[in-house]
């Protein structure tokens, strides 16, 4: 058997893999903080062998609660993931597998691809050189120099309402790079109408991709200083932060009408959001347009819910630091942090997948369908 994860987006640390059925491993961290919860590794040459990859210091996790009732996910090919059993003690994360196939790989949840993400951007490009009023503009480098592209989509020389929606800010929360893709996707779709009425009625600005260092590093929550980018949008670090730094100024160009920051919850099994109730300017008309949000979403995607999620933020009490908390406050506009679950969605358990890539595609979908419900409303 072989193990390893150098690859776009792996980590672990292995400790030990001489007998297959108890193969010691360790989580590795972020490469300048403390946090650890992310993995993503291959195995080869294991087919047909039962095999237990033991992961020793998973209590040591920044989410230790994302250990219970959880499943780790599974791949052949890196396109297809499901789920395989999983045993948590408090201690040790305990993976049961007898691969399949020659070359499999085990992940904290379904990794989202480089390749996939550059791909997207490219099929985004296509679509503005046909003629459609879509493109990707880089408006500043990450610490390491990787493009921080921003996607915008319609006219902007008209007055109309401004449309935001930021992802991955945490490299560990793969979910949002598939959440995005949903979005993208239907944005390039010239016959959905959700796409047309957005085209024509706002402009929409699609950060996918916020924190490019963090994913290709393996990192779970932080970018290459070691900054937790969602803690970065008060006073953003230009020289350890450059990327919320260049995609702030960005939003300062032409203001911004509505928000939404898309993650993912490692124990919350749960899909929700969390609004703005805390910041110091917060009114009425804010608490109004939240709800029709939510109460749209919640109609046309039965995987959104209100009953779960956060606790409430007392009134005045926001940490302004987050990016929507932040963007509320500044623009005092509609602005939501979206939260997706590691594990499933406990209202619509599905045991093979779990919350899957596909649910988040969908997701993402919905979501714009509930931005265009709130678009009349947004000034
Ligand atoms: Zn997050």
């Amino acid at each position: 058997m072989q193990i390893d994860c150098d690859f776009d987006g792996g980590s672990i640390e292995i400790l030990n893999a001489s007998d297959p059925s108890s193969v010691a491993l360790a989580l590795r961290g972020d490469n300048a903080a403390e946090y650890m919860q992310w993995f993503y590794f291959r195995v080869r040459h294991a087919a047909g062998v039962a095999c237990t990859f033991r992961i020793v210091n998973a209590r040591q996790a920044s989410y230790p609660g994302g250990w219970w009732e959880y499943g780790v996910c599974a791949s052949y090919d890196g396109e297809h993931w499901f789920r395989v059993p999983t045993e948590h003690d408090g201690q040790v994360l305990a993976i049961h597998h007898r691969p399949e196939r020659d070359v499999v790989a085990y992940a904290c949840f379904a990794p989202y691809p480089t390749d996939r993400y550059e791909g997207l951007l490219d099929q985004v490009r296509a679509s503005g050189q046909q003629g459609r009023p879509l493109g990707v503009f880089e408006v500043g480098k990450s610490l390491e120099g990787r493009p921080m592209n921003v996607i915008v989509c319609g006219d902007q020389g008209r007055s109309v309402p401004r449309v935001w929606i930021i992802a991955h800010q945490h490299p560990g929360e793969t979910m949002a790079g598939w959440f995005m893709e949903g979005v993208v996707r239907r944005m390039l779709d010239e016959g959905d109408g959700v796409a047309r009425g957005l085209l024509d009625r706002a402009v929409v600005y699609l950060v996918p991709r916020m924190n490019p260092d963090g994913c290709a590093r393996g990192n779970h929550r932080t970018n290459a200083a070691g900054r937790d980018l969602n803690r970065e949008w008060l006073y953003p670090d230009r020289s350890a932060a450059p990327e919320v730094f260049h995609v702030r100024e960005a939003m300062q160009a032409g203001g911004v009408d509505l928000f939404l920051d898309v993650h993912g919850d490692e124990s919350i099994p749960y899909v929700f959001a969390y609004g703005a109730e805390g910041v110091p300017s917060y009114t009425q008309r804010l608490a109004s347009l939240e709800e029709r949000f939510a109460a749209t979403l919640e109609r046309i995607d039965g995987e959104y819910q209100r009953a779960r999620g956060y606790e409430l933020d007392p009134p005045g009490k926001a940490d302004l630091r987050l990016s929507s908390l932040y963007v509320a406050e500044r623009y005092g506009c509609l602005a939501l942090g979206l939260e997706m679950p590691f594990k499933d969605n406990a209202n619509r358990r599905d045991p093979h997948l779990g919350w899957s890539p596909e649910r988040c595609r969908r997701l993402g979908r919905s979501t714009l369908e509930a931005v265009l419900s709130c678009i009349d409303a947004l000034r």
